[in-house]
């Protein structure tokens, strides 16, 4: 009964997002898209199902255009308009990233960024929301590929917005280490633990280290946008193909703008 509300809320949330959409037309520009999952079995709305992925990159490749997060931030910082094109960003760290996405990748032929966080892998210990890790050999693997981008995501995926400023400098450092020593990649890109909004401090330390950090935001990133607050859109199983292509140019805002509001009380008294 829960979940069939819990569905039903959704819907609607999409459905008043398209609309508001149609009202005020999303600015184009480049669309950092956010997953998570992709045939891990958890059945959860950052699962997607292995077909609908591989049917989305190859729309992407085929319609807007896929870059990679290099591209994104050399191009914000330009001083032309930026075309509409896609960026793929996955975060945290499961085993369907070896498993399930790269050969999906490599077969497709587009580039993806990977943040990371360190600790689940280096530990072998469950990710959030019951994530079984990588393994440090098959993200080598991925590596290999020469399509991705391995970069920050902290140690602990722990959420920075609420540590002292030494406590933050070392869960970048820690993570951008590992991601050394056994990728042999330097970690140019961050990624804030569930998307909050940094503190002054937080974000002192991710730009003294970093190319770029990503948040929420649900909308196109365009010329002069800050390469340190770059707006991702999140790709949920109950998108649908409609949903996901307004995501992928840069619309349904409105549901992310409420989504962000629901977490920033969700997660007042948390850590990770
Ligand atoms: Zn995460």
């Amino acid at each position: 009964m829960k979940s069939t509300a819990v569905a039903a809320a959704r819907t609607a949330l999409k459905t008043g997002s398209h609309l508001v959409d149609r009202v005020v037309a999303p600015a184009r520009g480049i669309v950092v898209l956010i997953y998570h999952r992709v045939g891990h079995g958890s059945g959860g709305e950052m699962d997607l199902d292995p077909g609908a992925f591989r049917a989305q990159l190859e729309w992407l490749r085929d319609t807007i255009g896929v870059i990679s997060l290099d591209d994104v931030v050399s191009r914000v910082s330009g001083s032309t308009p930026v075309q509409p094109a896609v960026a793929l960003t996955f975060d945290d760290g499961t085993d369907d990233w070896h498993r399930v996405i790269a050969p999906i990748l490599h077969d497709v032929g587009v580039p993806g960024t990977f943040y990371v966080a360190t600790s689940f892998i280096e530990h072998q210990e469950a990710l959030p929301s019951s994530g079984h890790p990588a393994t440090w050999s098959g993200l080598a693997e991925l590596a290999a590929t020469k399509l991705t981008t391995f970069s920050s995501h902290t140690h602990h995926h722990i959420l920075l917005d609420r540590l002292e400023p030494t406590a933050i400098a070392a869960e970048l450092d820690r993570s951008v280490d590992l991601i050394g020593e056994r990728l042999g990649v330097e970690a140019r890109h961050f990624c804030y633990p569930k998307a909050l909004e940094p503190s002054a401090a937080a974000d002192a330390e991710v730009r003294r280290r970093f190319d770029s950090a990503v948040l929420a935001g649900t909308r196109a990133n365009t010329v002069g946008a800050d390469p340190y607050r770059l707006a991702r859109s999140p790709v949920q199983r109950s998108d649908g193909r409609r949903s996901f292509e307004a995501k992928a140019h840069g619309g349904l805002g409105t549901e992310d703008r409420i989504r962000v509001m629901l977490n920033r009380r969700r997660y007042r008294g948390a850590t990770v």
